[in-house]
């Protein structure tokens, strides 16, 4: 059986993304765990259950290992954009700005949370496939850059803002044909994409381009893949993505911009092992320069878009454990007071996580279950084998690396309230999303009068 506890795996504090848990994870001196200073059974008897954890150390020292890797491996400028589909709220939005990083949106309520969080407009980025027309223009009146993706946005936008204002600064997204191993819904650079232009059709979009007096193309954009652990497909893009570059600059158009995407993975379970922030920096780096060499262009503003990757490992979701069902020589349920409507990724993706009980995490398993979410769907199902000590109704059990994809995923599926998330630093723990209510559960629904004389 799996003896090993997540934060004994060793702790690569200088690239989160590599460790299962938390980098101020540690016990208290009774055994207990802690992350950022506060002890999590604590937070949970405080907050309720369940509840998202963030730490703030494992955030920021995830932005500085972005930063220091671009510092020290490229030697033009550089731009981190957090894509905020990973985990969006106005602390979130806040704490990316103060790192010096932009903001990857991809609907008006992500590009709201931005700005109101204190992004300022020139460092957002407006992405999708089918963008409406109030996006469009909410993200003009804000001076966001625009990722065209494909004719649907060129189309509304010459439509949209009036030739004698000033231009949109806009990016290109194409799909460069790299194939990533990684999950089909999340492998976004192969050919067969909703995703981007195709190659072959880049030469007519700069050509008409060209005469759309509302668009000044500033860079070519691409994003391959998510959650994936070779360094292989992004050197691979860099080049791909040289040449768009210098077709655009053939059509006089400013391209200074070169944007490789997100996808840096993380370890979500001990096997996994992702490269570190750095490495993924370096080799990209290295391959623009010397793709850039090559073809006698000047360098570009690099600019990379991590979600995952800047927070996955900074969240642990708490749980309190309820309901036990054994069915002898098959299978020991335990039940969760959560499941897919707080992290729908097992369900979706077949993920894995890692867990441990909050108040044990050392005491040697005893059984092997399966843990169970409340949902109505037997596919709920947070971890489907894991090996515990004997789990007593009421104990916390903590499931780690949950910060990306997991609040931000989550739904009011049968009609259970979202849970909270609770920021912990030093010590201190604030709650930066509000638990949903019950009653608020309600809030969108009318009864038209007729049927009020029925009730
Ligand atoms: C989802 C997405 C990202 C972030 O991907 P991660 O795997 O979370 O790093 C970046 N760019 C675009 C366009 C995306 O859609």
């Amino acid at each position: 059986m799996e003896t090993r506890a997540p934060y004994e795996t060793g702790t690569d504090l200088l690239s989160p993304n590599r460790n299962l848990s938390p980098i101020s994870t540690e016990l208290d001196e009774n055994g207990r765990l802690m992350v950022g200073g506060c002890r999590l059974s604590e937070l949970a008897d405080h907050y309720g259950t369940p509840l998202y954890v963030l730490d703030e150390a494992t955030l920021r020292q995830s932005c500085f290992a972005y930063r220091q890797a671009f510092e020290r491996h490229y030697p033009g400028k550089f731009l981190t954009v957090y894509a905020s589909k990973a985990n969006s709220s106005l602390m979130m939005s806040c704490l990316i700005s103060s790192e010096g990083f932009g903001l990857d949106v991809v609907s008006a309520g992500e590009l709201i949370t931005g700005l109101e969080g204190g992004v300022s407009g020139d460092r957002i980025l407006l992405h999708g496939n089918n963008k409406s027309d109030q996006e469009l223009i909410l993200a003009y009146k804000n001076n966001v850059t625009i990722v065209i993706d494909n004719q649907h946005d060129i189309d509304r936008l010459s439509e949209l803002i009036p030739s004698e204002l000033p231009p949109v600064n806009i990016m290109l997204r194409f799909t460069p044909g790299i194939e990533c191993h990684t999950h089909e819904y999340i492998r976004t650079g192969h050919l067969d994409s909703k995703f981007g232009f195709d190659p072959e059709q880049l030469e007519n979009i700069f050509r008409q381009l060209r005469s759309c007096k509302w668009a000044k193309l500033i860079g070519i954009h691409a994003h391959i893949g998510s959650q994936i652990f070779e360094l292989g497909p992004h050197q691979d893009l860099v080049p791909v993505m040289a040449d768009a570059m210098l077709m655009a600059r053939k059509f006089g158009h400013p391209v200074q911009d070169l944007n490789i995407g997100g996808g840096l993975g993380i370890r979500y379970v001990h096997s996994d092992d992702p490269p570190s922030i750095e490495s993924w920096v370096k080799v990209i780096s290295e391959a623009v320069i010397s793709a850039f060499r090559s073809r006698n262009m000047p360098l570009p503003r690099l600019l990379c878009e991590p979600g995952r990757s800047l927070v996955a490992t900074a969240g642990v979701t708490l749980y309190r454990v309820g309901a036990r069902k054994n069915i002898p020589g098959i299978r020991t349920y335990l039940s969760l007071d959560g499941g897919m409507s707080d992290n729908p990724r097992p369900i979706t993706y077949q993920s894995l996580y890692t867990a441990c009980l909050a108040d044990r995490p050392l005491v040697k398993p005893e059984e092997r279950v399966t843990l169970a979410g409340k949902h109505c769907e037997s596919g709920d199902v947070i971890i489907k084998e894991i090996d515990l000590p004997y789990a007593s109704t009421g104990e916390i059990l903590v499931v780690f690396s949950t910060g990306a994809y997991n609040s931000s995923m989550s739904s009011n599926y049968n009609r259970i309230p979202r849970p909270a998330t609770v920021l912990v630093q030093a010590g201190h723990a604030e709650v930066v999303q509000r638990r949903e209510q019950p009653e608020e559960i309600l809030r969108y629904d009318l009864l038209p009068e007729r049927f009020k004389e029925l009730k």
